[in-house]
């Protein structure tokens, strides 16, 4: 599943609420430093040149489509997301400045968010631009590096769970983690977040960063690898009562 141009929606999120979608990566195919098992825009492509949005093209977008919906319509939120990593266009900055203005000019009251998988988080001009916005729903699937790289499947393969939280650790708390769990099996390998191991690696990265909000979620959708377990509603309780019981603000969309 591909987003077919710079701005969609609105669309109603089960996690967001009233979300005009954002597209600023490739609309022909995905542009990610992760491969996930069950990325909804399916694999990576190995050989492709990626045409992006220029920073005009995406503010001319919005801006149509807010001044269009200024006077009859209600949104909760702007979301940069879709067919990869947002952060990893070369603009993100600037597109988050003309973004917070556009927003604040036509729908002050909606909330800027940007959903990544972190993997650009070492880049000083991402984190500014995060820091803009109102809310950064930031990935990290599993706190064991082999689960992570068989779930996420990094571009980068030198990439570390250690890494990523010392990135994520920069928001001082000031973020929403965002973990999908399933089980399953990828290239003959076995894919479980939810084991006591994984679970006990988890819960202590966590309580590391203190998130303001975490947001667990199951497979929603058609997955590239088929051989994936949705994890019942039960289940997912389960994994978050520790975490609630401790006083974290946690949401399950299951
Ligand atoms: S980080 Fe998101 S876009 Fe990238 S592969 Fe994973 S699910 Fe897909």
């Amino acid at each position: 599943m591909l987003f077919p141009s710079i701005v969609y929606g609105p669309i109603h999120s089960r996690r967001l609420g009233t979300s005009l979608g954002m597209e600023i990566m490739p609309l022909e195919h995905k542009l990610c430093t992760f491969d996930c098992v069950y990325c909804e825009c399916g694999w990576n492509k190995k050989v492709f040149q990626p045409v992006l949005p220029t920073r005009e093209e995406i503010r001319t977008a919005l801006e149509t489509q807010l001044r269009q919906m200024a006077n009859d319509q209600c949104l909760d939120v702007i979301t940069f997301s879709g067919n990869g990593e947002p952060t990893l266009h070369p603009d993100f900055l600037n597109i988050i400045r003309d973004t917070c203005a556009l927003r604040d000019r036509y729908c002050p009251s909606a909330k800027v968010s940007v959903l990544s998988n972190s993997t650009q988080l070492g880049r000083p001009e991402v984190v500014e631009a995060l820091r803009l916005c109102d809310n950064r729903i930031l990935k990290l699937d599993a706190a064991t590096d082999e689960m992570m790289r068989r779930i996420d499947q990094p571009v980068n393969e030198l990439l570390t769970v250690t890494q990523l939280i010392e990135w994520l650790a920069q928001f001082n708390g000031d973020f929403t983690l965002q973990t999908c769990f399933l089980r399953g099996e990828h290239n003959g390998l076995p894919i479980d977040n939810t084991s006591s191991q994984e679970l006990e690696a988890w819960y202590k990265a966590v309580e590391t960063l203190r998130p303001k909000q975490i947001m667990i979620y199951v497979i929603d959708r058609k997955t590239p690898e088929e051989k994936l377990e949705k994890i019942s509603r039960e289940e997912m309780n389960r994994i978050a009562a520790p975490l609630i019981d401790k006083g974290f603000n946690l949401i399950i969309s299951a």
